[in-house]
């Protein structure tokens, strides 16, 4: 007999350590561990998903006649951690052998090396792209780049492609998908499901042991199997996709969702499978329901975005995470806890994720993200609050997406330029301003828009670094040409805002 290991998010039938495992022999092993619920303070939302949606795929895995020994969170003989399972498995029933799919997170993968058994992980194949594949493909390279590699992906594919030429003669439709959304518009409803009794046993357990983190745990209403994923994702293709490229970039006060697909953490789980979803996509646009744009958009994604930033986690190994070449050092704000705030932008980004454990991209990169740049937060806080409080938050995918592409703290791997923007930018993709306490339209002054004043201040702390970057040297030749005086009362502004928030006086 061997134990083969299935992980919180490897809940698929597909995944390399079942597919070759014997039903009739092996042990499945799959544990409720303290180590993982508690390594950040995840959102109630985010547990009592993983949960739920654990025990139900062991159901699932019992009925087709698989042997599962699952820990539950609050049995007593709990080890607490997933090797001390597996050890405790193995002393179970004398079992030497362990196969296992490669954990998404060097934390994993470190516990599970020190595990005194006779181990075999394999290559998690959920991925279009292997580690070696990106390996191969970023070495002698000087710039990573997510289009090339993503060129790559369509051709391997073959999705969106017309022989060896991307649909519609070009690869990337980008430029038409930026705009803003209007409070008329119709939106689609997302799915909510009904709680069966798994999930209202978990909710009661995460209610009495996690019911002290940020975040809402009711109402609840998330997909916790495959089966419910995949209405997820019918509904995102029939009421969502052909609107999804235009609004992609758009935000609306308490709309948290528009046209996104909610997708992130059912792909990233296991309930739902990243080459099914975009060839459905494409079967969509060739069927006429969407257009290229939304179609393209979309699965550029996911075997372009959500490929490439694994592959750049992996590549660069555990020590990515501590990155922080442009040096920031200033603790996250309370606001991002939830503090009373008169920033309308922030304010709604925080409470939307308090509620539902999900902001979408434009929100993370160009409102929490953009903030946490322009302030100089310490890119190792923010990393731990955007691992805490989103439901699809695991290391592979949180860490290159917040310290590479919002951050800039691994010196400008991948983003060719800082993501920072004045209000100008949230004022044209959003409706926030309108009710800000602040004014978009004031540059400096007690009103102005923190944004503007902290923008001007980071681009002049960081001079050094950026101004001979062309993506952003036309700004520093804007700064130059602004008066001496008005640019003393921009960093005079940025300094006072940034004193007050640090004194954790309101701002
Ligand atoms: C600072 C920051 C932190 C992020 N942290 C995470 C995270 O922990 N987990 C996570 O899955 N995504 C993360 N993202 C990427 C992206 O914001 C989410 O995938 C997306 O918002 C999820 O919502 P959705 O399913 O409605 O996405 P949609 O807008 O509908 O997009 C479709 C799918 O594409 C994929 N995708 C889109 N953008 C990205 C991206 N940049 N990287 C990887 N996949 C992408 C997701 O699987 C998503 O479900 C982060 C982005 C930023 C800027
Ligand atoms: S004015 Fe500035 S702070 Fe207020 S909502 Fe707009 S961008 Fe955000």
């Amino acid at each position: 007999m061997r134990l083969v290991l299935v992980l919180g998010d490897q809940l698929s039938e597909n995944i390399a350590a079942l597919r070759q495992a014997d039903r009739a022999q092996d042990l499945v092993v799959m544990a409720e561990v303290a180590a993982e619920t508690q390594y950040v303070p995840h959102h109630p939302k985010k547990i009592a998903f993983i949960l739920a949606a654990m025990r139900k795929f062991a159901a699932r895995l019992r009925e087709d006649g698989w042997q599962v020994a699952y820990t539950r969170l609050d049995d007593p003989e709990n080890t607490g951690t997933v090797p001390g399972e597996l050890l405790r498995r193995a002393s179970e029933t004398g079992a030497t052998d362990v196969v296992a799919t490669r954990p998404g997170e060097w934390r994993l993968i470190e516990a599970l090396e020190t595990v005194p058994l006779d181990l075999e992980i394999l290559e998690d194949d959920r991925f279009i792209a292997s580690h070696a594949d990106f390996d191969r493909w970023a070495e002698g390279r000087k710039q990573l780049r997510m289009e090339n590699f993503y060129r790559e992906m369509r051709r391997r594919t073959g999705l969106l492609m017309e022989g060896d030429k991307p649909a519609g003669g070009k690869w990337n439709f980008d430029t038409e998908n930026r705009k803003p959304a209007s409070d008329d518009m119709f939106l689609p409803r997302p799915s909510r499901f009904e709680h069966d009794d798994t999930v209202a046993e978990v909710l009661e357990l995460v209610e009495t042991r996690f019911g002290g983190n940020f975040g809402q745990l009711h109402p609840f209403g998330l997909a916790t199997d495959a089966a419910q994923a995949e209405a997820v994702l019918e509904q995102f293709i029939h009421a969502a996709l052909p609107a999804f490229g235009d609004y992609q970039d758009a935000m609306l006060a308490g709309r948290p969702f528009l046209y996104h697909s909610l997708m992130s953490a059912y792909l990233n789980v296991g309930l739902l499978d990243p080459l099914d979803v975009c060839r459905r996509v494409e079967t969509a646009w060739q069927a006429g329901h969407a257009p290229l744009n939304a179609a393209e958009g979309f699965i550029r994604q996911i075997i372009g975005w959500r490929e490439f930033v694994r592959g750049i986690y992996f590549h660069e190994g555990p020590c990515y995470v501590e990155r922080n070449e442009l040096g920031h050092e200033r603790d996250l704000p309370a606001l991002y806890w939830g503090a009373e705030t008169g920033m309308v932008c922030l304010r709604e980004a925080v409470a939307q994720t308090r509620e539902e454990a999900y902001a979408h991209h434009i929100q993370r990169l160009m409102v929490t993200g953009n903030f946490g740049l322009v302030a100089g937060i310490d890119p190792a806080q923010l990393h731990e609050w955007y691992l805490a409080v989103y439901a699809d938050a695991f290391e592979w995918v949180e860490a290159p997406n917040t310290l590479g592409m919002s951050q800039f703290a691994d010196g400008g791997l991948f983003a060719s330029k800082p993501y920072v923007s004045s209000g100008n930018y949230i004022d044209r993709m959003s409706d926030y301003c309108g009710t800000c306490r602040y004014s978009v339209k004031a540059k400096h002054g007690d009103d102005a828009c923190p944004f503007n004043l902290l923008y001007w201040h980071f681009l002049n702390r960081h001079r050094a670094r950026f101004s001979s970057n062309p993506r952003i040297a036309t700004m520093y030749r804007t700064w130059d040409r602004m008066d001496a005086q008005r640019r003393q009362a921009i960093l005079h502004g940025a300094e006072n805002f940034l004193k007050k928030m640090d004194s954790g006086a309101q701002v």
